[in-house]
């Protein structure tokens, strides 16, 4: 061992940096003793619309519900087509089948996103949305995808579970599509401690059909309207996220400034992100490419301590789940390629300098 162990990622940095106004949180919910639906969560989901800029915003149970109920709200259900991407995590692709349509899949650009040339070939009179997941927090090229949605009229619902923040022409992700879903689990920018989710939208109906579709398809305690969920953002949630939402900028910027020295140092032996000019990605991976990944990966984790990941290592379509599905190895070449070449280096907001120099000099020595 050469250099002290980093960690692909460590949570209790950041909880200790913030643990007394945590208890302070804990106190001030405990005594309120509104646990679900209640002010903190009202006012967390004024903030959050806010922060991207739409008109609503709402709390849920995960992630991976905010599209669920997007779409159930949007009336998509059996016998209905979405097209989304085979490289994303798997609930992209679960919230599709748990509303009971069939996924889709188009190949993506060598920046992991969908490639919105491939769309129009998709799509067919069964087509209900399109559903691009703006992977790494990285935007997906949103105005040549909507634009398609637009002219097939069907709808967009943002995957931007890892994008909170992320801006595409200036305007942030959540706002850009009919829909759009972010994640508040542990592993993402903004996270609380469990599993949380929002949905956000600028359409009055999808609002108002969500409001009730979280809570059991009551419209009040007595009124059942349809037959809903049970998907709610806690108040505990909400308020340590209200607190968190305050830092998300500076996070987000710490992000952006890890991978920046990444890119600097590393741009002459690796493949690494090059955002365009109208991107500006949060960085929630730092995903490089490179022909000698699995090398890498272990030489980086026997000789130095240093870990690393994959996201993805198996594409979706590929899966034992989407057997089903009928895509078979060779459907998508681009993702099929990248997935062999990627490799994901630690990335948190409490990452050290040292840290971060010693995953570089490590990769340089490798090569
Ligand atoms: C994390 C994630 C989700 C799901 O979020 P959960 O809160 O875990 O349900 C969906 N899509 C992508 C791309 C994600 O990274």
């Amino acid at each position: 061992m050469t250099s002290k162990p980093v960690p692909f990622v460590d949570l209790t940095r950041q909880f200790r940096d913030l643990e007394d106004d945590f208890v302070d949180i804990f106190k001030s919910v405990g005594r309120s003793g509104q646990y679900i639906l209640g002010d903190a969560l009202n006012l967390f989901e004024e903030e959050i619309a806010d922060y991207c800029g739409v008109k609503y915003a709402l709390g849920v149970a995960n992630g991976t519900d905010a599209l669920v109920l997007g779409m159930k709200a949007l009336g998509i259900g059996p016998g209905d087509e979405v097209i989304t991407v085979p490289n994303s995590f798997i609930s992209s692709v679960g919230a599709i089948m748990t509303v009971g349509a069939t996924p889709r899949f188009v190949d993506v650009k060598n920046d992991l996103n969908m490639d919105p040339s491939h769309l129009e070939q998709v799509i067919n009179t069964s087509t209900k949305a399109i559903v691009p997941v703006h992977l790494t927090g990285r935007p997906a090229e949103m105005d040549a995808i909507c634009a398609i949605a637009e002219k097939a009229g069907i709808v967009v619902l943002e995957d931007a579970a890892q994008a909170i923040g992320a801006m595409y022409k200036g305007k942030k992700v959540g706002g850009l599509g009919k829909v759009g879903g972010f994640s508040l689990h542990p592993l993402k920018n903004l996270h609380v401690y469990g599993d949380g989710g929002i949905l956000t939208t600028n359409s009055e109906d999808v609002y108002e059909e969500v409001l009730i579709l979280r809570n059991h398809g009551l419209k009040d305690r007595s009124t059942c309207m349809k037959w809903g969920m049970n998907s709610r953002l806690d108040n505990l949630q909400a308020a340590i996220g209200s607190r968190k939402l305050k830092l998300l900028d500076t996070l987000n910027d710490r992000f952006r400034e890890i991978a920046r020295i990444y890119s600097e140092e590393l741009d002459d032996v690796v493949e690494v992100p090059k955002d365009q000019i109208h991107e500006h990605s949060v960085y929630h991976n730092f995903v490089i490419q490179t022909d000698g990944r699995d090398d890498l990966m272990d030489y980086l984790e026997r000789e130095h301590d240093i870990h690393t990941a994959i996201h993805y290592p198996k594409l979706i379509h590929t899966q034992p789940a989407a057997k089903s599905l009928g895509y078979s190895e060779g459907d998508f070449p681009n993702a099929e390629r990248i997935v062999k070449r990627m490799v994901s280096l630690p990335i948190f907001p409490e990452l050290s300098k040292e840290e971060i120099f010693s995953v570089i000099e490590a990769i340089r020595q490798f090569y």
